[in-house]
Parts: C-alpha cells; sequence; structure tokens
C-alpha cells in the first residue's frame, strides 16, 4: 500500500513500484525460422458480448455490437487466414467462449492458438484480493475444456495488468504474455530485478485497431486506409529490423466491411515478403530456444 501524494514519495517507493515488473533481455533472435526475415503475429481479441456484460450493460444494442463480431467478424477473418495459410492466436474471455463455443472449435480446426483474455473481460486492477487468481484458473479450465488443450498465452483484458498478473501467470505456469509494451520485440519479464523466463509478446495502442474505430461515436474515427497506412510503416520498419510485427485486432472491430478492406490489404501486402507468420506461442518458444 502506498501512502501520499507521488510528489512526497521517497526514492524507495517510485523505484520499488517501477522495478516490480520490467523489461529484461532483448528476446528479439539473430534468425527467424526457414531464413524469414522477420515474424508477423497477428491476433485476434474475441471480446465480443463481454464488453458491455463487464459494465454490466445489458442492452441488446450493446450485446448486438459484440455479437456481430462472431457472426460476421470471425468466419471473414477465418477465410482471410485460411486463404494465406496464416496460423494466428485469437484471446478469448471465457464467458465469450462458453456464449461461441463453435467458435472455438473452428479456430482449433484451422490450426489457430486459443489464448487466455479473462474472465469476462474484468479489470483486473478494480477487483477485491485473490478474484483475479480465481477467475484465471477458472478461464483456463474452461478454454481447455473447449479448445481441447490448455493455454500457454495471456492476454489481460484491456491490458489492465495488476499488482498480481504476474503472480497469477506464473502459477498458472504460461510461456508468454502479451499485454506490457517495453519494445517493440519480444523481451523477458523481470520482476523485482529478477528474469523469470516469461516471454513478453509486446502490444501497443498503435497496433491495435479499437483506438482508431472507437466504440463511442461521439469520438473520432480514423478512415481504414489511413490505418493500413499506420500498420503497413509498423510492419516495414520491422521488416527491416529483423523483427516481429504483431497486430491486435477484434472481429467486431476490424470485421466491418469497410474496415477489413484494411486488413485485406495488409495481409497481402505482408505475405509478398519473406516472413515468418505465426502464433502468439510459437514466436514466444522461438524466442526464448534462440
Ligand atoms: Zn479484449
Amino acid at each position: 500500500m502506498v501512502t501520499g501524494q507521488p510528489f512526497q514519495w521517497p526514492e524507495t517507493v517510485w523505484r520499488q513500484q517501477v522495478d516490480r515488473v520490467r523489461a529484461g533481455r532483448s528476446l528479439r533472435p539473430d534468425r527467424w525460422p526457414d531464413g524469414r526475415q522477420a515474424a508477423v503475429a497477428l491476433s485476434f481479441d474475441s471480446d465480443h458480448e463481454t464488453i458491455p456484460l463487464r459494465d454490466g450493460e445489458f442492452s441488446p444494442c450493446q450485446l448486438s455490437q459484440g455479437e456481430y463480431g462472431s457472426r460476421v467478424g470471425v468466419p471473414k477473418i477465418l477465410d482471410l487466414l485460411s486463404t494465406y495459410g496464416i496460423p494466428a492466436t485469437f484471446f478469448v474471455p471465457a464467458v465469450s467462449a462458453l456464449l461461441h463455443p463453435a467458435d472455438i472449435d473452428a479456430y482449433v480446426r484451422n490450426g489457430h492458438e486459443v489464448a487466455l483474455h479473462g474472465w469476462i473481460h474484468e479489470r483486473n486492477t478494480a477487483l477485491p484480493a485473490g478474484v483475479e487468481r480465481d477467475l484465471a484458473l477458472r478461464a483456463a479450465d474452461t478454454l481447455e475444456q473447449l479448445a481441447g488443450t490448455r493455454p500457454v498465452g495471456l492476454r489481460t483484458p484491456s491490458w489492465d495488468f495488476s499488482a498480481d498478473t504476474l503472480a497469477v501467470i506464473r502459477e498458472l505456469g504460461l510461456r508468454y504474455d502479451s499485454s506490457l509494451m517495453a519494445d517493440d520485440d519480444p523481451y523477458e519479464v523481470v520482476a523485482d530485478g529478477e528474469p523469470t523466463g516469461l516471454v513478453e509478446i509486446p502490444v501497443e495502442w498503435i497496433r491495435d485497431d479499437a483506438p482508431f474505430f472507437p466504440r463511442d461515436p461521439t469520438r473520432p474515427s480514423v478512415p481504414p486506409r489511413q490505418v493500413l497506412t499506420t500498420w503497413r510503416d509498423e510492419f516495414d520498419a520491422a521488416y527491416a529490423d529483423g523483427g516481429l510485427f504483431q497486430l491486435t485486432m477484434h472481429p467486431h472491430v476490424i470485421g466491418h466491411r469497410s474496415r477489413f478492406v484494411a486488413l485485406r490489404q495488409l495481409v497481402e501486402y505482408i505475405a509478398g515478403h519473406n516472413v515468418w507468420f505465426a502464433s502468439h506461442a510459437d514466436v514466444a518458444d522461438w524466442c526464448l530456444r534462440q
């Protein structure tokens, strides 16, 4: 428990807080499999109805916006990935998986990874003590039952990493997290100065569809073709670096017709390069082995 105003804190307080979860050594490998120049990890957070549910909103309008993700977004995404033979990672809140078990079957059948994304897209930092752990364990059991294999990675809902999240990740024995932002390329998470062996596949709001296309209609939205330009620039730089291009999308966001044009063009563009398309788990394993 930290007390007092931030400007009053002694150095031990702010240094201890910063050091709790930190970036350690870079895990960008010297080479990628099969002589590929860069790695590409596409991810889809299948939140669907859990965003309004998490906020206690039961309006059929709000819920239908999430329903669109499973009903329209997911089939289009699976079709696009299949056309190019691309494996991806689907981060799925357990409640979303229980609402759409056929989607989980389809992810697995098509060779994609299913990974953790909370129970009902809860805000980790707002939970009473012990609840985050309980929900994470139940979510892991639920995904294991539906997908047939136990998840090995986590993306915290809303990238909300609490003081307990790392301990929960370690208890679950996960191989990677994908919620932090301290690098462009994978790195090892360090806790209180000690390397953890946990791979971080870093995310960024720049490489996320949600901020460009906000749910709130009063907030400005960016034209999809402009977003394509940003993502293409991110990819080009990752390719030049021999690093990782990681992208976070949501079926209920990117699945809309005008936006899907951008994703389709991006995938087509990237597929014309010498890249390794891989799930987040495969990227994490490769980086750790190097
Ligand atoms: Zn989410």
